[in-house]
């Protein structure tokens, strides 16, 4: 089987190429990512030399270079290419649609001219838009997108779902809560509270904290993409979720605790526009179609996360000097 993953240099997609390497010793896993600031192939260190293992430096929206890959047989596409910061959307949101929308369907449709068995776009539950006090986000909740990122996410949704309709190909969108775990770039909530406390920099919180996301570790999402890839019912929307609501303002806490430093770190600052008070998953459907279960309640995910990031100071070091000290400057010196 072979098995292109597309961003899988990320964060997630980069967790995913490690789990399937090791889960399926006889699978071909092809790596295809542009390498953007988000991609860093020292996530793939310990993989690098395994001979199922191939990394391309190709844009997905770079038709050429897409077909390029697929002329040479895949049997598996795993979208995980994207644009994927939120604030990121709202400072430049056309390299959003560039990415999640138009890159999409480059690979879509060269997934249909050579006839790939399933093609699985990895997507967020941000697609669903915002939640009041109660109730979940389940596959029939209307898309109501709120960030650029979310929408050029919703446009991709919809253009998978299009192109089972109209051209039969095996597909399958899962929505996925927020992610946490080894290797996620620390211009997100939980590696960048870890990183700061411990360079005892303030602690940078939206409006009043209390905005709400569901958290599952990265592990358990690529279980779930796995589940999917193999067992999805072609055409399915699956939700994914870890049951693990907290406030923004309870991690910051829990984190700070678990490093010892004080809550003096913390500094709130003007919301985001358009923050979205609430997420909350329904995950029913993967659960009981496809037998899917987290391995990991918040307390050990955040734990095991907590350790990575002590233990890998030098990735995070090495990324929070470059580049990104720009944006992360711009992004909060006016607050
Ligand atoms: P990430 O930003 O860490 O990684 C994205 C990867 O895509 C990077 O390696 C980047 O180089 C690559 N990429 C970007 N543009 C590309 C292009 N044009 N061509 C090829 N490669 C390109 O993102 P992540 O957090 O790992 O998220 C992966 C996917 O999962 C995204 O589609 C995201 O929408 C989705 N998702 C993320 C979360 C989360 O909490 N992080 C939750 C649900 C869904």
């Amino acid at each position: 089987m072979k098995v292109l993953v597309t961003g899988g240099a990320g964060f997630i997609g980069s967790n995913f190429v490690i789990y399937m390497l090791k889960k399926y010793p006889d699978y071909q896993i092809i790596n295809l990512d542009a390498l953007t600031y988000a991609g860093n192939l020292e996530n793939l260190k310990s993989v690098e030399g395994n001979k199922n293992y191939k990394f391309i430096k190709a844009d997905i929206t770079d038709v050429k270079s897409v077909e390029n890959v697929f002329s040479e047989g895949v049997d598996i596409v795993v979208n995980f290419a994207a644009e994927s910061h939120v604030d990121r959307s709202i400072l430049q949101p056309d390299i959003f649609v560039k990415t999640n929308v138009l890159g999409t369907q480059v690979l879509l449709e060269a997934s249909k001219k050579y006839g790939v068995k399933k093609y699985v776009q990895v997507s967020t539950d941000e697609v669903y838009g915002s939640l009041g006090e109660t109730g979940l986000f389940s596959e029939d909740t209307p898309l109501s997108p709120n960030s650029p990122y979310s929408a050029s996410k919703a446009g991709g949704d919809l253009l998978v779902r299009a192109y089972h309709e109209t051209f039969n190909l095996p597909v399958n969108i899962t929505r996925c809560s927020n992610n946490y775990g080894p290797y996620q770039f620390p211009e997100k909530l939980i590696p960048l509270i870890i990183s700061n406390a411990l360079n005892d920099k303030t602690l940078p919180v939206y409006g009043d904290g209390l905005n709400i996301r569901d958290w599952l570790y990265v592990e358990d999402h690529c279980s779930a993409v796995d589940l999917v890839i193999h067992q999805g019912r072609n055409g399915e929307v699956y939700n994914i979720g870890g049951n693990n609501e907290r406030t923004n303002i309870y991690i910051v806490k829990e984190i700070l605790a678990a490093l010892n430093k004080p809550e003096s770190l913390i500094s709130y600052v003007a919301d985001r526009p358009g923050h979205d008070r609430r997420y909350g998953i329904d995950a029913t459907k993967i659960t009981d179609e496809l037998g899917w279960q987290p391995k990991y309640n918040f307390e050990t995910g955040i734990k095991a996360t907590i350790a990575w990031y002590l233990d890998n100071k030098e990735w995070w070091n090495t990324i929070q000097s470059g580049q990104y000290k720009e944006y992360y400057d711009k992004q909060y010196s006016k607050r």
